[in-house]
This record gives C-alpha cells, structure tokens and sequence, in this order.
C-alpha cells in the first residue's frame, strides 16, 4: 500500500514539474513516505529525518516533507521534533500535496495535515515504477482490531472502491500495456460489504479475470477469519488469477490468537491451508507471524513452529513483536525477555528457510512461465522475474524480455529464489 501510494506521491510531483533525482543533495523537495507498522520502522524515518538537517543548513529552500503512516500518528510532533520539516501530511492527505506545498511556499510556515477520513484513490493517477505490472487499491484502512496493530488507526476505517471503477481502471491499464495487476487491501477478503451497490471479493475477481489481455491477478492481503471456499473455487477455475495465497496466520497458538483478537483458531487456519492444498496442489502459500507477543510462552511458541512445519509455507515473513503505542497489546504485561524473543525468532527463521528451500528444490527439473521483471543490478546478463506463484526466479537472458513473459528451466533453488535458463 506504501508503495502504491508513493507511486501516487510521484504523480502529483511531477505534475507540478518536479522530477525524480537520485542525488538527494540536488533536490527541491524530498518526500519520505513513512511506515510506523513497527517501532523499527519509525526509529529508521527519525534517523533519516535527522540526517536531513545537514542538507537543510546547506539549503535553505529545498522543502521536506513527511507523510504515510508515521505521519497520520505523529502529526505535529514530527515537526516538534524537527523544527526544520516543512510538510507533514497524513495517509489520507495524499492528494493535497501540491496545494500544501504552495501553502508552505506562500505562507513561509510550516504545514500539518491530517485528515481522519480515506480518500477514493484514481488508480490511473500514479507514476508507475513498472509500465507492466500495477498495484490496484481495491479497499482502503481495516475495521478489525488485531490488538498489536496500528494499522486501522493510521489508514482509518474500511473503504472499497466501486467494483465498475475498479473494471474501467483495469481495462485501461490494459490497453496501456499492463498485464499483471495486484489487487491490493488489508483485508481483501471483506472488499465489497459496504457498497451501495455490495460485491464480494470473488465477484469482483470474477469480473476481474475476464477482462481480455490481462495475463496475470493477484492479491493480498487475505485474512483468514474471512477466508471463503469461493476464493479457492475461483482460483481453480481462472487461469489469469494466479496461484498464490498470502495468509498471514500470526501465532499458532489458540490462547495467543485470541489474546491477539485474531478471531480464528490454529485448527481454523489448518483447516484452510489442508483444503487449499487438496484443492490446489500448486497454489503457494505465504504468511507472516509475529514472535514475542505479550504472554507468549514456550508453548505457545512451539505451536507456532508447529504451524510452520504442518504448512510448509513457501516463503513467511518473520516480526519480533514491536509494542505499539494506543494498541491494546501495549497495555498487556509482557514478561518475556528480548533475548529470549530473539533466540526463538531465530529458531523460527531458521526451521521456516530450511522449508522455503525444500520446497523450491522440488521446482528444479521443470519449466515455468516467469514475467520478467527487472535486469539484475550487480549483473546485466542475469534477469529477474516471477513465476505464477510468486516465487523469484534468476536466469540470464536478454533486456528485450523484461516485462515479458517467458518460459524458464528451473536449474537450481536457494532459500529466497530459484535459478534457471530460458528456453528458446
Ligand atoms: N492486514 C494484514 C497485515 C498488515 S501489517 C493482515 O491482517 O494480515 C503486516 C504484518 O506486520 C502483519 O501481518 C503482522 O505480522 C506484522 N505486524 C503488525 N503489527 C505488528 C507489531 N506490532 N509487531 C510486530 N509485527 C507486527
Ligand atoms: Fe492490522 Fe489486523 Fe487490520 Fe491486518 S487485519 S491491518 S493485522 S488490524
């Protein structure tokens, strides 16, 4: 969702006659769009933000400015903090930035703004970093209230975008040449509840999948407590939605989930992994877990690795708990020792890597269709690309393939990525 709206970000830049610059000391505006889903994440933007002093002391005129999610929380502490900000605008603010930057010009003061509501996105009104693939936001903020998250209170309340919108959207990025979209949402699973005209989500991939010169869909987030048969009924029956199912399952352990207020149980999440396997032998499954939260034991811990082993995800991606300030689970006593969180964080990566390379070792042998997306940056004969499952795929062959799709032999598999040969 960052990155699609940092593409967003880059179209309304360039239309004020802005254009992107890779040496930051040359710049007129610089833009940091900030994630806070982790104290990590929000150490990192003050650390950049006070390296900017420097760049600041040196030129007074270049405007900096602050937005996305750390943002939407911080508000004007971000310029309490750093006198020397110029913008701070929030995640749904987005399309005010040129009006803000004129305010900013105009009134030589500092600006803050933050709106509680979400914005209606024009999908077509982005810069994209690919002519090929597009993001597509398909709902916006989340109505759940997973107790470590700050997600809903800095991306708001859920809104999903009009299933006709979404249609045109499609065909016309089509007709630009793209032939991969991602549908994106915290929860795309509970896209359509509240529309005049409602749509479930597998409708709207129904609707999705038929529009012609569209190769690849995909999608994610999936949220198991709204996971529904008719997603597995739909994949299995449309060829250009892609095998591969993001779900992130957060902790194997029941006492746990409900502590996370997660609303599904461990034999949930296995039963929706077993029957997408049954029905879908080839469709890949990713996840993300958290390690650490408040109360964990060791047992619960073990039911997370048990989880793990029962899945044999394709790829997980792996947190430390990160308390976050106003969630609920920043209250909740946390008797655990960091140490302790991070042998067992090791413990779980090193389990989950030893399974993401059994399984890519079982691609080795056979030939895939693999979109080709970008020419390796340490080596120009080596391209890079996805298979349908979304699995990353290094190979060499010629610039002219990229943004194409082309057949590949799979020779050999590492943890994170597989190798192989064209074949021509
Ligand atoms: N909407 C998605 C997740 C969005 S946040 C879902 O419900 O699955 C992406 C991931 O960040 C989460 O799945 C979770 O694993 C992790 N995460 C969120 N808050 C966290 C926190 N406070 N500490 C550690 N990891 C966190
Ligand atoms: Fe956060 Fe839960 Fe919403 Fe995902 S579903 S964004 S984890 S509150």
């Amino acid at each position: 969702m960052n990155e699609s709206d940092s593409e967003r970000i880059l179209y309304l830049l360039e239309k004020e006659g802005y254009s992107r610059t890779n040496v930051i000391e040359k710049s007129d505006i610089i833009v940091i769009n900030t994630c806070t889903v982790r104290e990590k994440a929000k150490n990192k933007l003050y650390g950049h933000i006070g390296n900017l002093k420097k760049i600041k002391e040196k030129n007074r005129d270049v405007l900096i400015c602050i937005g996305g999610c750390a943002a939407q929380d911080l508000k004007e502490n971000i310029i309490g903090d750093f006198p020397y900000v110029d913008i701070v605008f929030g995640t749904h603010n987005i399309p005010e930035l040129p009006e803000l930057i004129n305010k900013r010009i105009s009134s030589g003061k500092n600006v803050c703004s933050i709106k509680k509501n979400g914005f209606d996105p024009d999908v077509l009104k982005v810069k994209r970093n690919y002519k090929f693939k597009a993001f597509i936001p398909i709902i916006m903020g989340c109505n759940n209230n997973c107790s470590y998250c700050i997600v809903p209170r800095v991306r708001g309340k859920e809104i999903s975008i009009e299933s006709g919108k979404i249609i045109n959207y499609v065909k016309e990025l089509v007709s630009q040449g793209v032939i991969e979209i991602t549908l994106i949402g915290q929860n795309v699973n509970s896209y359509g509840k509240n529309l005049d005209n409602p749509c479930s989500f597998s409708e709207l991939l129904d609707m999705v999948s038929g529009i012609k010169g569209l190769k690849r869909i995909r999608f994610m987030t999936s949220n198991p407590m709204d996971f529904s048969k008719s997603i597995i009924d739909i994949i299995k029956s449309k060829k250009n939605i892609t095998k591969h199912i993001h779900l992130p399952f957060q902790s194997g352990s029941n006492s746990i989930l409900k502590k996370m207020r997660r609303k599904y149980t461990r034999e949930d999440y296995l039963g929706i992994i077993y029957e997408i396997k049954r029905e879908i032998p080839d469709c890949s499954i990713t996840t993300d877990v958290i390690v650490g939260f408040p109360g964990e034991e060791k047992k619960d811990f073990l039911e997370t690795i048990d989880v793990v082993k029962k899945s044999r995800f394709i790829r997980a991606f792996t947190f430390i708990y990160s308390p976050r300030k106003g969630t609920l689970a920043a209250k909740m006593d946390d008797y655990i020792s960091y140490t302790d969180k991070k042998r067992w964080f090791n413990e779980l990566v090193e389990v989950q890597n030893r399974i993401s390379y059994e399984e890519n070792n079982k691609f080795i042998g056979n030939k895939y269709k693999v979109l080709v997306e970008v020419i390796s940056r340490k080596n120009p004969e080596i391209l890079s690309g996805r298979m349908e499952n979304n699995i990353i795929v290094n190979f060499k062959g010629t610039k002219n393939l990229v943004g194409k799709l082309a057949y590949v032999y799979i020779t050999g598999a590492r943890t994170f990525y597989l190798t192989g040969e064209t074949i021509t």
